[in-house]
């Protein structure tokens, strides 16, 4: 069975297990619903997973010693998604890329049942190609290089957050969008990045197939590898097209991931205090 975010009733809340989140965050984020806890069958280590369907803010915890020790043969292991600043995957020529794929997007046409030579297909296995080049782009980026030359020596040791930071990725389970907001703080420790460099590396993970956990995830270790600060904490809500249009067809869901570095994974009030400012702006409003 194909899992992911979209997936419910598989994991079964205990009072063990679930906690509401402090109540002025789901006050700010989500005033009022029904729970629905979602599963989250691949949720990597180091970032929590709520989900509101319309719902209520949940906050699935599982046993902090295990989740840390899974986190750490996980970064260990070759088969690893971390961050890789140095991966750069380069790719064939672009001709020899595009005929390829072009050609694989005629079969997938006939498939369907469409005639790829009808006027208003013609030209569009060339047009996807382009485009799912485009939006994979972040295979072919790296964040050292676009970050290079943007981090400065600074003597500021409080909260930097840039926040409703808009996000296009692609589930890898089956190569559909989901959007939303990334919000993407840190405490710096002598360091401080260009602020738009932050975006930039959001937009490195997110331009690759990806699960909302992991891209979540995978900024903030970059930023962490990038910037050495005291702490950093990177906030996704989304939604994710494989769930509104086809399966379960939950049109108002949405997602949130998030995960904490540093001071912000042993200070449960910096999490908050990063909280209460992005829900100043309304996460419900991606
Ligand atoms: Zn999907």
């Amino acid at each position: 069975m194909i899992t992911g975010v979209t997936t419910t009733d598989t994991i079964k809340p205990t009072p063990t297990n679930v906690k509401v989140l402090k109540e002025s965050v789901v006050r700010h984020l989500v005033p009022k619903a029904p729970l629905n806890l979602h599963t989250d069958m691949h949720k990597p280590a180091g970032s929590q997973t709520t989900t509101s369907d319309s719902g209520i803010l949940v906050e699935v915890q599982s046993d902090h010693q295990e989740e840390k020790a899974r986190h750490e043969r996980k970064r260990s292991s070759p088969e690893s998604h971390g961050t890789q600043l140095s991966a750069k995957k380069p790719r064939e020529s672009d001709d020899e890329t595009l005929k390829k794929m072009t050609d694989a997007c005629k079969t997938i046409l006939e498939c369907i049942g469409e005639d790829p030579d009808r006027e208003g297909l013609q030209k569009t296995p060339t047009r996807w190609a382009k485009a799912l080049l485009f939006m994979t782009q972040g295979y072919c980026e790296n964040c050292k290089e676009v970050t290079n030359g943007a981090v400065f020596s600074e003597d500021h040791n409080e909260m930097v957050l840039v926040r409703n930071i808009d996000i296009h990725s692609l589930c890898e389970h089956h190569m559909v969008p989901f959007t939303g907001k990334i919000h993407i703080g840190y405490i710096p420790n002598g360091k401080v990045i260009g602020l738009s460099k932050l975006a930039r590396i959001a937009e490195v993970f997110a331009r690759r197939l990806q699960v909302q956990e992991r891209l979540t995830r995978q900024v903030a270790e970059a930023i962490v590898e990038t910037v050495e600060p005291l702490g950093v904490m990177v906030a996704m809500e989304c939604s994710h097209m494989c769930m509104v249009m086809r399966g379960v067809e939950k049109v108002g869901a949405s997602t949130f991931t998030y995960s904490a570095r540093g001071c912000f994974e042993s200070d449960s009030g910096k999490r908050t205090e990063f909280f209460n400012i992005i829900a100043n702006n309304g996460m419900r409003s991606c």
